[in-house]
């Protein structure tokens, strides 16, 4: 049977390599695995929850810290059931699907035919003709508030983050005396029931969003629009992805939602090929009309210097922790070789790296293991760092933090002991060189900044 092509520029075995790496090192575990797993829901482990982390805490700073016209918020997961009736989640957040009928595969219909053209072939088994008519499926998750399972009790968990951020809109503006423009940073879980969920943490059904909704007067959209696109940009190269591995996406008339004005998306060459990670969009003036006109609530701004009354218009900025994550990691491998074997490493920027250095006595020997101890608790605060006498060469160790990404490794030998003074070995160059011990917290803390 004929299968259609793959997409042009797909790495499926890199994907298998930052699997298992990521399995392997802690990173990324499959969720319930010891039950068969639970599909399309992921579990970090200790160096990716770090990492994570790292990525959020680097979206917040640039967001609220860097800025006087942004600030935070963390809303509910769970909502009043009107809000997402208000936001048209309830009635159009759906996907059209489309189900073989010869392997019972499921299929997100737009997807089929951005990949392969059409809905003539199943891309599962082959076969012509057996995909059914696309169906519309809501993709928002149902549960019940109280111990009453009726539709009155209906409630939904959120599918993004960002109308939490709309219903709050005058709560903080007049809270923190916010004048427009300004705006409102939010990251929280997500909740969507994909129909064709995929490609590792890419697309799962349980996530995390990062979004930024900025209120700025009606004739201002097009200028901020414009301004955040390029902060956006410059953010992901800032912490060290290149410049060839992102490229804009802009929706045509037939992508951009009934009520947008405009919208592009950033998009990461995956391995499985150039797929949308953040989306901005100007969403005119639609959400606070909406919520004023289901809520009854008048959700309309006074500009006192102007004397003017408006609905504000939104410039949103929304990107996947989960998927910005793992472009930042599908990014960073990469393979090299040193003396004949082939090294794994992590270039990942130095902000987001779980672990900033480790310490390493060359042996076992009870005064050099005393001193990499008492080494390793004078670098504690330049952020995570491990400490590391287990078996292997020093050259396997090294290999061993290359593959998670730590940018500089610390080793304390015998000469140590007599010159107070260890060897600073660096990731990517790989260059040593002997710095004073007394010196040697500052001098990671310098290059970590
Ligand atoms: P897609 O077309 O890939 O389904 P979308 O356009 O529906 O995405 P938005 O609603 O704009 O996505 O959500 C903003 C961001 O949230 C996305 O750019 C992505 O980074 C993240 N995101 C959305 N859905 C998922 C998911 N199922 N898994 C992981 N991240 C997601």
């Amino acid at each position: 049977m004929e299968k259609p092509q793959k997409p042009r520029n797909a790495e499926p075995d890199r994907m298998q390599d930052l699997i298992s790496l990521c399995k392997r090192r802690g990173y990324i575990f499959p969720n319930s695995e010891i039950y068969g797993g639970l599909n399309a829901v992921f579990d970090y482990g200790p160096l990716g929850v770090e990492l994570k982390n790292n990525v959020k805490r680097a979206w917040w700073d640039a967001f609220t810290r860097q800025r006087d016209d942004v600030v935070g918020l963390d809303a509910g997961i769970l909502m009043a059931r009107r809000v997402w009736q208000a936001s048209g989640h309830e009635e159009v957040f759906t996907d059209p699907m489309v189900d073989c009928t010869n392997c019972q595969s499921r299929f997100r219909a737009d997807h089929v035919i951005e990949e392969y053209g059409s809905l003539d072939v199943c891309p599962n088994c082959g076969m012509r003709g057996t995909l059914t008519e696309p169906r519309k499926f809501n993709l928002m998750f149902k549960t019940f508030m109280g111990p009453v399972e009726e539709d009155a009790a209906l409630v939904y968990l959120r599918p993004e983050t960002a109308q939490g951020i709309y219903v709050n809109f005058q709560n903080v503006q007049q809270s923190m005396r916010k004048r427009l423009p300004f705006g409102i940073a939010q990251i929280g879980k997500a909740f969507r029931n994909e129909i064709s969920p995929g490609n590792f943490t890419y697309r799962t059904r349980e996530f995390e969003q990062m979004e930024m909704q900025y209120f700025v007067p009606p004739e201002q959209e097009e200028q901020w629009f414009d301004y955040w696109k390029a902060q956006r940009w410059q953010w992901y190269l800032d912490l060290g992805i290149r410049p060839e591995s992102i490229q804009w996406h802009t929706h045509d008339a037939a992508e951009l939602a009934h009520y947008a004005r405009a919208a592009v998306d950033v998009y990461y060459n995956f391995p499985f090929g150039f797929k949308e990670i953040e989306g901005i969009h100007d969403r005119t003036n639609y959400d606070l009309s909406r919520h004023s006109e289901f809520s009854g609530k008048d959700m309309s701004y006074f500009d006192d210097q102007e004397k003017r009354r408006y609905i504000p218009y939104i410039i949103e900025t929304s990107v996947g922790a989960d998927r910005s994550t793992l472009a930042f990691l599908c990014d960073a491998y990469s393979e090299d070789e040193v003396d004949g074997e082939k090294r794994v490493v992590l270039r990942l920027h130095k902000r987001l790296a779980p672990v900033k250095a480790a310490v390493m006595p060359l042996s076992k020997k009870d005064e050099l293991v005393a001193l990499a101890h008492a080494v390793h608790d004078g670098i504690r605060s330049v952020g995570l760092t491990q400490y590391d006498e287990t078996g292997g060469s020093i050259g396997r160790r090294y290999r061993r933090q290359d593959e998670i990404g730590t940018p500089f490794c610390i080793t304390v030998d015998f000469d140590s002991l007599d010159d107070q003074q260890v060897t600073i070995r660096e990731r990517d160059s790989m260059q040593q060189r002997r710095v004073p011990i007394a010196e040697l917290r500052d001098i990671l803390a310098a290059e970590l900044a």
